[in-house]
């Protein structure tokens, strides 16, 4: 089953994509997953990516599209995958499905809604674990111990790019450049519309409930 996540920044894919990935046994794929482990090891992507993500904007299509392309030929993405923050473009989106061809379309297209004033709220809170990836928020989805990883035991930090000025910015992005593809899928008939105002069970459920076993 090939799945991508649609929805605005904020709006939970994250977070859904890992619970999707260990519940039907599929690789997660998060682009800004690998920017940022660019980032961290220092490379030549992570260098340029860098000022792009800093400033709310997306990275240039050139930076990604044939890095999300090799990586989905890769064996373990054989049976299919949940893809998180790509395709972010219409242009990404053609890519895909050119690369994907007629009949290897993806299945489905979950789109998690969640209005931005909730989104703005939520960002605030979000605390990252630089070290192991996983994330948190400090009155929904709390650390047992406050400041720390469950998981690692880091401490736990607010991406620059979760800072508010930076999240306004980029959900004006995900209005211009990524909303398309809502349409862009549902013409395909595989968009799914997911209420993502509820707990991060509910979504979780809603989206099971669509995408059966
Ligand atoms: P995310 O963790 O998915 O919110 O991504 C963090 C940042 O990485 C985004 O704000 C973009 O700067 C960059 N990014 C992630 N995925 C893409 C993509 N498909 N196209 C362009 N930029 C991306």
């Amino acid at each position: 089953m090939k799945i991508i996540m649609l929805g605005a920044p904020g709006a939970g894919k994250g977070t859904q994509a890992k619970l999707l990935a260990d519940h039907y046994g599929l690789p997660h794929i998060s682009t800004g997953d690998i920017f940022r482990y660019n980032l961290k090891m220092g490379t030549e992507l992570g260098k340029k990516a860098k000022t792009y993500m800093d400033a709310g904007a997306l990275v240039p299509d050139e930076l990604t599209v044939d890095l999300v392309l090799d990586r989905l030929a890769k064996e373990d993405c054989q049976s299919g995958y949940i893809l998180d923050g790509f395709p972010r473009t219409m242009n990404q989106a053609r890519k895909l499905s050119e690369a994907l061809g007629k009949d290897g379309e993806i299945d489905f297209a979950v789109n998690i809604e969640v209005p931005d004033d909730a989104i703005i709220e939520r960002m605030a809170g979000r605390r990252v674990c630089p070290s192991c990836g996983a994330s948190y928020h400090i009155v929904n989805i709390p650390p047992k111990k406050e400041g720390i990883c469950d998981r690692c035991g880091a401490a736990l930090i607010q991406r620059d790019d979760d800072r508010e000025e930076t999240v306004k910015k980029r959900l004006t992005v995900y209005h211009d450049q990524t909303q398309p593809l809502i349409d862009y899928y549902k013409g395909l008939g595989r968009e799914i519309d997911i209420d993502g105002t509820r707990t991060m069970e509910q979504v979780f459920a809603q989206i099971t409930e669509k995408l059966g076993d």
